[in-house]
C-alpha cells in the first residue's frame, strides 16, 4: 500500500534518513547496555545536540534546529521504529516546548541553547507520592524567602531524573489558592544544595529510561526561577502545554505498532508450524488483515494531528484522544503479535517482547487514560 503522509515533503525525507543513521549506530548497538545500567550514556544527549535532534522544532534564535513538528515527529518516529525507550528525548522537548511559550525571554536565551546542544538534560517533575492524576494535591510547596524561593518536597517516577541538569519542578506557591497557587519553578541541578536524586526506579520496562525520586530540601533558587516571571500561573502552565506531551505519546505509538505489524509479518512468513509457514494459517492472517486495518486507521488520525499540530490548532480534546486512543490501540496489538510468536514472544532477545513491556505504560504516564477520557467527555 502506497501511502505518503500529508507533512511529507523531500526535505523531511533526507532529515529521517539523517536522524535514521544516528539511531541506527547510537543507539539502537547500546540498548542492551543502557537498560543494565538504568540510563543512557550521558555523551548520547551531546552526540544528539550535535545532530541537532534534541530540539528540532525550536527557533534556530534560540539555538534550536528551526524546524517544524513535523521535524521533531520524525525523531520520536526513527526512535519508535528502533525501539528505541530509553533516550528521553519526548520529556527534553516537552520542557524546551514550556520554556519556549511560556518562559521569558531571558529564560528561554538562557536554557533554549543549553537544551538543543545537549549541555543540560531536562526533565519535569510534576507527580509525587501523594498526588499523580490529581495534581492540584500535590505538596511541594515553595516559599518565598528574600529574593528567591525555599522549595522542600519530592517528586517521583520522574524520567531523565538520574541525568537531568534541569528540572521544571511543579511547586504550591500559595496551597490556599487552589489551581492559582501553583508555581513552575526552573531548577538547576548542579551544585545545588538540598536538591538529591533517590535511586533509579526498577521498572518492569524501558529499563534503559531512567526514571527516578526527587528530593527538594530547603532548595534555593532565585526568583527569576518561576517559570514565566510570575506566581500562580503554573496550572494553566501545564494545561495549555499537555497538549504537545500527548500528541508525541501518539505519535511514538503509531510507531511502535507499525513496527509490531512488520516484525510479525517477517516472523510468521518464517516460522512454520503443521507444515506450513504460520501466516498460511487463516487466523494468523486475519489478525494480521484486522492490525493492518487498526495501523492504518492509528496513521491516518496521527498524520491528522501531526497537521493540527503544524497549523497549530491541536486542542486539549484532540491531543487527548490521541494519547488514549492510540496507546490503548499499541498494547492491543502488541499483545496480538506476541501471541504469534509463540513461547519467543516471551522472550525478551525477541523485540516483540520488550515491545510487550516497553508498552504498557503508555497508558498510565502523559496523564492516565481515564483521565484523557474525562477531559475529552467535558466536550461533549
Ligand atoms: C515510567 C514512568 C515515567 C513517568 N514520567 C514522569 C515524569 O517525567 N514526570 C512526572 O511528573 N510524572 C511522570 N510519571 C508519573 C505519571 O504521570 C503518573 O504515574 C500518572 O499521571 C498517574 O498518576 P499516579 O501514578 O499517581 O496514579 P493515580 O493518580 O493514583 O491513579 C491510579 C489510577 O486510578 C485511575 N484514576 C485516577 N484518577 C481517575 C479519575 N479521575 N477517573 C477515573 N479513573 C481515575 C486511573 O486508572 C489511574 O491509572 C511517570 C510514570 C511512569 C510509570
Amino acid at each position: 500500500m502506497n501511502y505518503t503522509p500529508p507533512w511529507m515533503c523531500s526535505e523531511l525525507e533526507s532529515f529521517r534518513d539523517a536522524i535514521r543513521r544516528f539511531v541506527e549506530s547510537e543507539v539502537t548497538p547500546h540498548q542492551e547496555h543502557w537498560r543494565k545500567q538504568q540510563h543512557v550514556d550521558r555523551s548520547l544527549w551531546n552526540k544528539g545536540g550535535e545532530m541537532g535532534m534534541l530540539l528540532a522544532d525550536i527557533p534556530e534564535e534560540y539555538g534550536g534546529s528551526g524546524g517544524s513538528f513535523a521535524h521533531q515527529a520524525i525523531v520520536f518516529e526513527e526512535l519508535g521504529y528502533a525501539g528505541d525507550m530509553a533516550f528521553g528525548i519526548h520529556v527534553h522537548a516537552i520542557v524546551a516546548h514550556y520554556i519556549l511559550n511560556q518562559g521569558t525571554e531571558e529564560q528561554k536565551k538562557k536554557y533554549l541553547p543549553l537544551l538543543a546542544s545537549g549541555e543540560m538534560v531536562a526533565a519535569i517533575a510534576m507527580s509525587e507520592p501523594g498526588a499523580g492524576s490529581d495534581l492540584k494535591g500535590i505538596r511541594t510547596s515553595a516559599v518565598r524567602d528574600g529574593d528567591g524561593y525555599r522549595i522542600n518536597g519530592s517528586k517521583i517516577f520522574i524520567s531523565n531524573g538520574y541525568l537531568a541538569d534541569l528540572v521544571v519542578v511543579v511547586t504550591k506557591t500559595d496551597p490556599d489558592a487552589g489551581s492559582k497557587g501553583v508555581s513552575l519553578m526552573l531548577v538547576e541541578t548542579k551544585n545545588c544544595p538540598g536538591y538529591r536524586v533517590g535511586r533509579i526506579l526498577e521498572k518492569i520496562g524501558q529499563k534503559g529510561q531512567d526514571t527516578c525520586e526527587l528530593f527538594f530540601d530547603d532548595v534555593r533558587v532565585p526568583a527569576d526561577a518561576v517559570l514565566g516571571g510570575l506566581e500562580g500561573k503554573g496550572f494553566y502552565q501545564l494545561m495549555t502545554e499537555l497538549p504537545y506531551e500527548r500528541t508525541i505519546l501518539g505519535v511514538a505509538g503509531v510507531a511502535a505498532i507499525e513496527r509490531a505489524l512488520r516484525l510479525t509479518i517477517e516472523y510468521t512468513k518464517e516460522r512454520k508450524a503443521f507444515g506450513q509457514a504460520l501466516i498460511e494459517m487463516q487466523n494468523t492472517r486475519f489478525v494480521l488483515a484486522e492490525i493492518k486495518t487498526e495501523a492504518t486507521i492509528a496513521r491516518t488520525f496521527i498524520d491528522r494531528c501531526i497537521v493540527d499540530m503544524l497549523e497549530g490548532r491541536m486542542d486539549t480534546e484532540l491531543a487527548s484522544m490521541a494519547k488514549y486512543w492510540i496507546s490503548d490501540l499499541q498494547c492491543k496489538v502488541i499483545d496480538q503479535c506476541l501471541q504469534l510468536f509463540g513461547g519467543y514472544g516471551y522472550m525478551l532477545e525477541y523485540p516483540i517482547a520488550q515491545m510487550y513491556v516497553d508498552a504498557r505504560v503508555q497508558r498510565i504516564y502523559g496523564g492516565a487514560n481515564e483521565i484523557m477520557k474525562e477531559i475529552i467527555s467535558r466536550s461533549l
